[in-house]
């Protein structure tokens, strides 16, 4: 199964470290990108690991399908990619929202970073995944919205 390591990812990009692979629930999303710390990054098993090339974290509450665990990787891949590539990467927070505005909240939220979109669309063209698609759509309806009031 791809999905379970970063190598099909790393074909593209093999001039990047490989970071570490990280299980666990961390925050509210599907998955998180740290770059490289010399800190110690505690596990849940109470090890620690250095994170010297970066750290995926990828939530498994969040990936109940290969295809949910592919595309996050490829999103969380896409921010080390930015990391190492010198771009102005800085980690965005959800905004708290209801759920009848659960998709408006999406595209907001990609739309205010372009970082956070170019991992979007990177993970899309990587591993496609049904809820980025479904993401694709509410952005890309977004600015049609946009585009009819001005
Ligand atoms: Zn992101």
């Amino acid at each position: 199964m791809r999905a379970i390591d970063l190598h099909w990812l790393w074909e593209r990009d093999k001039w990047l470290p490989l970071p570490d692979l990280v299980y666990r629930q961390d925050g509210s999303g599907s998955g998180v990108y740290y770059p490289p710390d010399p800190s110690p990054f505690f596990l849940e098993d109470g090890n620690t690991i250095a994170g010297l090339n970066g750290i995926i974290c990828v939530s498994p509450d969040h990936n109940d399908t290969e295809e949910a665990v592919a595309n996050t990787l490829a999103h969380e891949w896409r921010h080390h990619w930015q990391w190492h590539s010198g771009k102005p990467w800085t980690p965005q927070r959800w905004a708290q929202c209801s759920a009848d505005e659960y998709l408006g909240n999406i595209a907001a939220y990609y739309l205010r970073s372009r970082m956070e979109m170019d991992a979007l669309l990177f993970s899309v063209r990587a591993a496609p995944s049904e809820l980025s698609s479904e993401w694709v759509d509410a952005i890309s309806a977004r600015l049609q919205g946009y585009q009819k009031t001005t």
